[in-house]
């Protein structure tokens, strides 16, 4: 779902890490994604 998103971020990404499990972004790591308990967050670093 975060494809099309991900096609109009320049390199500069404010908030690298994303959230595999419901998408939500973020510019620090959590090892827990505090939006849905997930810990699938992972660094979105391609490009
Ligand atoms: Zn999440």
């Amino acid at each position: 779902m975060g494809l099309l998103r991900r096609l109009g971020v320049s390199s500069e990404r404010e908030t690298p890490y994303e959230c595999m499990g419901c998408g939500a972004t973020f510019r620090v790591r959590y090892q827990v994604c505090p939006e849905c308990g997930g810990y699938t967050i992972e660094r979105d670093d391609w490009g």
